[in-house]
């Protein structure tokens, strides 16, 4: 281990779309030389307490985290939620809420994957029978289970994807909204994956702008999935927008052999971390 800690503040057990339990994850974490580890899991902070209590066992540190699902324009947008208190009764509230807005959307996915000649009903117990809030994720892998399509991308691309025959567009609480609940839970709210959103520059901008009205300070600068050739950008935006900058590796599963957990992460020296100020 480097005198730098090992940082990821951006990962998913099986309490929304990951494969591994929150105890497995933060095993996993730590022995791949990660000190300073965040639970995103979408919309749900279920797997915290298990977390914790496997950190404590192993002596990393948790930040109690969560992804939360939001819409911008009629585009799903995804917010950090870092350093919350996942017990602040608002934020529970409304993350019940977005528990439900799930439940029912995940059903009604599974409607239109029957009209279009799939079995439906049983791709829906499938997803159901998983552990984690449903999410397109669990769908893609049922399809995959049931021969469906050859991966879990082909789901993607064929039904489930951003105007595909299955998709439904986002129907997630305005992203004003859930950064303030994020704010009243006494976290810091990082815009995730920046360069993820089908957005021109202009939208990113007009996107960022409207994040920061809203109270958030924070911007994802590296994210581990696809954005290496990014993070220069990403930092600029920062700049401009006076954001600190998170870094998290959005690891979802050790299958996923191109995104690791415990990949070294660096935040370009320009950026103002996100950590500063919380003893790391
Ligand atoms: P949901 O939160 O239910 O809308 O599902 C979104 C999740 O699906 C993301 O968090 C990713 O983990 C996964 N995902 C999105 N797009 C793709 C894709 N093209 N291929 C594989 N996984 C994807
Ligand atoms: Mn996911
Ligand atoms: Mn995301
Ligand atoms: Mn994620």
């Amino acid at each position: 281990m480097t005198g730098q800690p090992h940082i990821d503040l951006h990962t998913h057990s099986n309490r929304s779309d990951g494969s591994l339990s929150p105890t497995d994850l933060v095993r996993r974490a730590w022995d791949a030389g990660v000190t300073v580890l965040a639970l995103t899991d979408h919309d749900t902070v279920a797997g915290l307490e298990e977390a914790q209590r496997e950190a404590e066992v192993t002596g990393m540190r948790l930040v109690p985290g969560v992804e939360v699902s939001a819409s911008w324009r009629g585009q799903s947008i995804h917010v950090l939620g870092l350093w919350i208190d996942p017990t602040a009764s608002r934020l529970a509230a409304a993350l019940g809420d977005q528990a439900d807005r799930r439940r029912v959307r995940m059903r009604r996915i599974c409607e239109r994957l029957t009209s279009l000649g799939l079995p439906g009903d049983s791709l829906l117990a499938a997803v159901e029978a998983r552990p984690g809030l449903p999410s397109r994720t669990h769908l893609a892998e049922a399809l995959q289970a049931g021969g469906h399509v050859n991966r879990t991308d082909d789901a993607f691309r064929k039904y489930l994807g951003n105007g595909k025959a299955a998709h439904l567009a986002a129907e997630w609480p305005a992203l004003a909204e859930v950064v303030s609940w994020i704010l009243d839970a006494g976290g810091v709210a990082s815009l995730a994956h920046p360069f993820r959103y089908s957005l021109s520059g202009t939208a990113r901008r007009k996107l960022l702008g409207d994040f920061a009205d809203a109270g958030g300070t924070a911007l994802e600068v590296v994210t581990g999935a696809n954005g290496a050739p990014h993070v220069d950008a990403a930092a600029a935006l920062a700049a401009q927008f006076g954001f600190s900058g998170s870094m998290g590796s959005d690891f979802h599963d050790p299958r996923q052999i191109w995104n690791p957990l415990g990949r070294s992460l660096k935040l370009p020296d320009c950026v103002v971390p996100v950590w500063r100020g919380f003893g790391i």
